[in-house]
């Protein structure tokens, strides 16, 4: 008799269970996912799963952790742009830029951690979310991306605890489903690639859904911000009274109405 076909298994499942029959764990990690193609400035690994189904099957810890590992270790690349594209239903690329390390700066030195600085009104006004082991802000750049970053002072993605790293990537996934958007790409820079030396990861946007969602619904929070990086560059003493009104204000979850009672915002 004829060996059925069980059609309800998709091949990515197929793949995983083959997989975990090689390797006897359950993580499902494929080996061929794990090989780094070579580009002009420097390689991808390309996973056939997305991104939500890497989160949905438990495996992004693991994934993430093993591509790390291939670029750190093995490799001992330590200096690089990471970059996550979206490929639709075909999947995850990941890309890995090094080659051109030597013209980066890297974060400047002796600098107090911005992102650690709870006193840092900016980065106060920013927080749309707080979740357990990381904060959800947008950019104080106003840019159409939103800013993941670890809660704990960490410098590198693989410098996170098991643990932190599965709900780094779970809590990715929760803010992008409760904004209802759509990611383009996901960016995190390691060493000399690095402005910041607190590990943030920048999700960026398409500009239309930026719109649609992000800029209506926090609104009034980038009016705010836009006031603050105004009076920022005229008085970087940070002595507006107004700034400290924000700072309360930034505490109070942002989908709760606003007080408008900045009285010089009209006149800039
Ligand atoms: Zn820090
Ligand atoms: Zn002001």
């Amino acid at each position: 008799m004829a060996t059925k076909q069980n059609d309800v298994i998709d091949k990515f499942s197929y793949l995983s269970i083959e997989t975990q029959q090689e390797t006897g764990t359950n993580n499902g990690i494929n080996p061929l996912w794990l090989i780094p193609y070579s580009f002009k400035c420097g390689y991808s690994f390309q996973c056939p799963l997305t991104f939500k189904q890497l989160i949905d099957r438990q495996m992004s810890q693991k994934y993430f952790q093993e591509i790390l590992t291939v670029t750190e270790q093995t490799n001992k690349i330590y200096d690089f742009h990471m970059r996550l594209r979206s490929q639709d239903q075909y999947g995850l690329m990941v890309d890995f830029i090094y080659k051109n390390a030597d013209d980066q700066s890297g974060p400047v030195k002796g600098d107090a951690c911005i992102s650690c600085d709870t006193n840092n009104q900016l980065s106060q006004l920013s927080l749309i979310k707080q979740n357990l082991t990381t904060y959800i802000r947008l950019d104080t750049q106003l840019r159409n991306k939103l800013i993941v970053t670890p809660r704990r002072h960490i410098e590198r993605l693989s410098n996170m605890t098991k643990e932190e790293m599965i709900q780094f990537w779970h809590e990715t996934q929760v803010v992008l489903d409760e904004e209802g958007c759509d990611w383009q790409s996901m960016v995190l820079n390691h060493g000399k690639y690095r402005k910041h030396v607190h590990l943030q990861m920048k999700i960026n946007i398409e500009q239309h859904q930026w719109n649609q969602y992000i800029k209506k619904k926090y609104e009034e929070k980038i009016q705010q911000m836009q006031h603050l990086l105004k009076c920022n560059e005229h008085n970087p003493i940070q002595t507006c009274v107004v700034h400290q009104k924000f700072n309360q204000w930034s505490k109070i979850r942002s989908n709760q109405p606003m007080r408008k009672t900045c009285t010089d915002m009209k006149g800039k």
